[in-house]
């Protein structure tokens, strides 16, 4: 059932005056009332027209709503099936006749359904309003549709000039990029790469590519990214590198990460294909370690379909990365010599024409980003079983996807996900933990409690930024519709709360 308040906004007893019906019209935004007797039974439904008829009539605002309401109202028993109150609603031309119908037991109003159009709001999408489809334009234009062409050299330059004047190589994926920064610094069989537990698998599976031995550890509870302690835990003599990802958009404790790897003389690539433009001490993620690797798929901070970057201050591996991007020939002269193995990894000059266009848009596009996240933070405030995803002092993070965790006793995460989706709105949740995984299990030595509490209460909210705020406030709507059952199912006894059957007809769409 929706929230008591909700319903209290809806309901008026018969012997108001028409003045006081339009307060609680104008209030309730609804454009109608139920109406009840003193015994909280439905004698009628009164919508601001009706109201506005009898004014227009009668010269005069001296009258009950008893007197101007419709006395034989459209309603349904709270335990019909929702399918049949929604054939109720008439829709004719796609447009309910009647959008809202009480719902009543013995005769008394207990709630009411509301119909609600067709919505759907996916989790992510990209916007794509600048130079792209002109730059696309100009490769098919100029025949430079292949790896070659100005816009994969103007592309990496811009993207390694914003990071510090690193060194960037693109590639077709951020999972090859992982990949060709672990072959270019040598990692390979024998050797270990410790990895966190909470990631997508692209990052595990980049190491095991390499032959090498993944070593899955947890991350910490408050910044879901890898733990430092867990890290040094594990380091063997094996050990080559470690990947921390910056996950969601966080960035990792940095300064204790590349402390261990002074220490222990440990390789660094960071996994920043979900946090583009995050800091740690103001300082952009990807600059730290050896290799920064990016990601542009379709729903990254910023998209080339699909695409990804390196980024290194090292000059000889940057040099390494091109070559080995690039089947591993030789560049001295000789044509088609190779003298290893390398790799096809390039990116193609229209993926870049993209690409530099959304770069263009950066600031705008985390500008965005940021805007929606705060949306959230203040639409859902009040509602405590929400927990946003952390902020450091030390660290800005950006939005990649809104994340939150609930903490709720009643209901899970699947449970939220499966209810909002009937709503049409698209939640994700966190990734499985890889310790959890069959196939990946064997590479954790130990288990990651803090990855499979965060994973099991993580979720994500729709993030697309071709989001309206119009588009904002239905997804709101519709969250606070489910979470007020949520906390009134918490709040209310047991003998007192409302059917369950309830709470489901009043999510149908
Ligand atoms: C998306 C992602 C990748 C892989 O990027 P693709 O471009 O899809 O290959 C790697 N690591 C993390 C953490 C990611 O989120």
């Amino acid at each position: 059932m929706k929230d008591a308040k909700n319903l209290e906004r809806l309901v008026c007893n018969h012997n108001i005056l028409l003045l006081e019906a339009l307060r609680l019209l104008n209030l309730n935004e609804k454009g109608i009332l139920i109406v009840v007797d003193d015994e909280r039974r439905l004698v009628g439904t009164a919508t601001d027209g009706d109201i506005r008829r009898a004014f227009i009539s009668k010269q005069s605002f001296e009258m009950k709503i008893s007197d101007v309401m419709n006395a034989n109202p459209v309603f349904a028993d709270h335990l019909l099936p929702v399918e049949e109150i929604i054939k109720m609603t008439e829709t004719t031309k796609g447009l309910p006749k009647i959008s809202i119908i009480p719902l009543v037991s013995n005769g008394k109003v207990v709630d009411y359904y509301e119909y609600m159009p067709r919505f759907h709001a996916p989790i992510a999408s990209p916007v794509l309003d600048g130079n792209e489809l002109k730059y696309l334009f100009e490769c098919v234009q100029t025949n430079w549709i292949s790896s070659q062409g100005r816009f994969v050299v103007d592309f990496e330059e811009q993207f390694g000039k914003i990071h510090n004047n690193c060194n960037a190589v693109s590639t077709m994926n951020g999972t090859v990029a992982l990949h060709l920064a672990l072959v270019a610094l040598g990692i390979g069989p024998n050797d270990e790469v410790i990895v966190p537990s909470l990631t997508f698998a692209a990052t595990i599976n980049a190491v095991l590519y390499t032959g090498a031995r993944p070593v899955i550890v947890d991350i910490d509870r408050d910044s879901w990214c890898i733990s430092p302690n867990e890290i040094e835990k594990h380091i063997t003599l094996k050990t080559k590198a470690i990947i921390p990802v910056h996950l969601y958009g966080q960035a990792c404790d940095m300064d204790s990460i590349m402390n261990i790897a002074r220490k222990y003389k440990l390789y660094i690539v960071e996994d920043c294909a979900e946090a583009l433009g995050a800091k740690f001490n103001n300082q952009f993620v990807g600059t730290f370690g050896d290799v920064g690797c990016f990601s542009f798929f379709g729903n990254k901070i910023i998209t080339t379909g699909e695409g990804g970057m390196c980024i290194s201050q090292d000059k000889s591996l940057t040099t390494r990365m091109k070559k080995l991007r690039d089947h591993g020939m030789l560049r001295d002269g000789r044509l088609y010599y190779h003298d290893e193995i390398g790799f096809n990894y390039r990116m193609t000059n229209m993926q870049a024409a993209i690409g530099l266009a959304q770069l263009e848009k950066l600031d705008v596009i985390q500008l965005k980003r940021d805007q929606i996240q705060q949306a959230y933070a203040d639409a859902l405030m009040e509602f405590k079983a929400l927990i946003p995803q952390r902020n450091f002092e030390n660290r800005k993070k950006v939005c990649w996807l809104v994340a939150y965790l609930i903490d709720n006793k009643i209901n899970d995460v699947s449970s939220l996900i499966s209810q909002l989706k009937e709503k049409g709105v698209d939640l994700r949740p966190f990734f499985f933990p890889l310790d959890k995984m069959e196939i990946y299990k064997k590479f954790a030595p130990a288990p990651c409690p803090n990855s499979e509490f965060i994973s099991e209460h993580g979720f994500n909210f729709p993030t697309s930024l071709a989001l309206s705020e119009h588009d904002l406030n239905a997804i709101f709507d519709r969250i606070k519709d489910v979470l007020y059952v949520w906390q009134g199912a918490s709040a209310i006894p047991p003998d007192l709360a409302h059917p369950s059957s309830i709470l489901i007809q009043t999510s149908p769409n």
